[in-house]
């Protein structure tokens, strides 16, 4: 099944407000150039993860702006889809291992039925825009009637890809017009020749929800309900539970700063489980586990007896916390970096893949390469107000400059445009 998401109209003038004029102009110019064009950014989830994230804020900014675009999701008929995918994800991000006969066959058996469902449903678009592995057979699957311009969106980690899988699955990619990576390093090495690649770092939306200016005090009420003392420092990872987020990592690093500030609490705000990631329930119960019951522990999951939506939680626990956490030990960009450091706080990231292109370490936060050195970090801004007023400082300007929407949708623009010179023109 596929499902087309409808979104309120914005007002596309307060993100152009934020822009540096020549940006601006950029933007606008190539805005005209897709003018009558119309666009489809399909991917597997509505909600949950960073994709959606970003979709949800660059579809209706898009739109505003006049360049007609379209939102799709699929529902795979067959709920073990997910399954195989979660598993194709982490093999991408390294896992070892092989895919069954049988998985591959949910995996490509569902988006056959995937295509079926857009053909009769006469879905068709001028750019195509299909987001991560889940979506990737999909581009061969439709005739380029229905998707004239076809770019593969990948947002994930592809620096040591399980051999058995890049094996299989990138003669997908020679369906497409052009593939998008987060990050140069992540362009998948054996790729077709005559595939262009194109870089475009992820970005936040400084208006959504979880992202605009919290008052302090709302932030504190917002804590308080959730249970946080909020007399007492407080630091925090926001992110699924998920292995390469290493939750078990931040709780090591804040036992390490709980010994020089005894009344640290910390909080590990996982309420978005994706509902394409079956394995959140297994990894928050280990987490659960190593956090041996201490009160100051705070672990906040789905379905949650919430004080108030998820955005605003993320967004007060952002603004309320001393110092934030991405711990993670692969991550393709990770969101919720800039999302914190937009909230002008000093953010502790693992120095891998994207975190590495937010994070300037030592001037916009800081990187680092396991639990004790984040441990470390976290003691001394713990101590140091100033520093962290000055980190935060840096940080926020840094997202201004650099991972904003606007940015991002200028980036697909460009690439949908560099994507039609390489298309196949159509027979007369
Ligand atoms: N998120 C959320 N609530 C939570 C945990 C995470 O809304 O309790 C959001 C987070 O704010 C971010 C996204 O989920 O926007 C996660 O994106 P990221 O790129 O950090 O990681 P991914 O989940 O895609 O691996």
């Amino acid at each position: 099944m596929i499902d087309i998401i409808e979104y309120p109209t914005t007002d596309a003038n307060l993100y152009l407000d934020l822009l540096d004029p020549d940006d601006a102009r950029q933007l606008a110019g190539r805005v005209d150039h897709f003018k009558g064009s119309s666009v489809i950014h399909i991917n597997s989830t509505a909600y949950g993860g960073g994709v959606a994230e970003i979709l949800h804020s660059l579809v209706p900014l898009s739109n505003a702006l006049g360049v007609e675009t379209q939102r799709a999701v699929i529902t795979p008929r067959d709920s073990r889809f997910f399954d195989a995918t979660k598993r194709i994800h982490n093999m991408l991000q390294g896992a070892e291992g092989e895919l069954t006969d049988e998985e591959l066959a949910i995996y490509y058996g569902c988006l056959d039925d995937i295509a079926e469902d857009i053909e009769q449903a006469g879905l068709s678009a001028d750019v195509w825009f299909f987001h991560d592995p889940q979506l990737l057979p999909l581009g061969r699957l439709l005739d380029r009637r229905t998707a004239p311009i076809k770019v593969w969106v990948v947002h994930i980690d592809l620096t040591e890809p399980n051999p058995w899988l890049m094996e299989r699955l990138l003669p997908l990619t020679e369906a497409y017009d052009l593939l998008i990576c987060s990050l140069d390093d992540y362009a998948p090495r054996q790729a077709p020749e005559d595939v262009g690649i194109f870089v475009a770092p992820p970005a936040i939306d400084p208006f959504a929800p979880k992202n605009c200016e919290m008052p302090r005090h709302k932030a504190a009420d917002i804590a308080k309900a959730l249970g946080i003392d909020v007399s007492r420092p407080l630091v925090t990872q926001v992110s699924r539970f998920d292995f390469w987020k290493d939750p078990w990592g931040v709780i090591d690093a804040y036992r390490f700063a709980k010994r020089s500030h005894p009344d640290l609490q910390l909080a590990l705000l996982g309420l978005s489980q994706a509902n394409d990631d079956p394995e959140g329930e297994q990894v928050l119960r280990s987490v659960a586990e190593h956090a041996e019951s201490d009160p100051d522990i705070h672990l906040f999951f789905s379905p949650y007896d919430l004080p108030a939506t998820n955005d605003e939680i993320v967004n007060a626990l952002q603004t309320h916390s001393r110092v934030l956490v991405q711990k993670s030990t692969r991550e393709g960009f990770g969101l919720t970096v800039s999302e914190g450091m937009w909230k002008g706080k000093p953010m502790i990231g693992g120095n891998v893949g994207g975190i590495r292109l937010q994070i300037v370490d030592g001037e916009s936060g800081y990187l680092v390469d396991n639990a004790e050195q984040a441990g470390q970090r976290m003691t001394q801004l713990l101590a140091d107000a100033e520093l962290c007023a000055e980190i935060g400082r840096n940080a926020r300007d840094r997202v201004r400059q650099r991972f904003l929407i606007p940015r991002l949708l200028n980036d697909y623009l460009r690439a949908a445009q560099q994507a039609r010179s390489a298309a196949p023109q159509p027979v007369c």
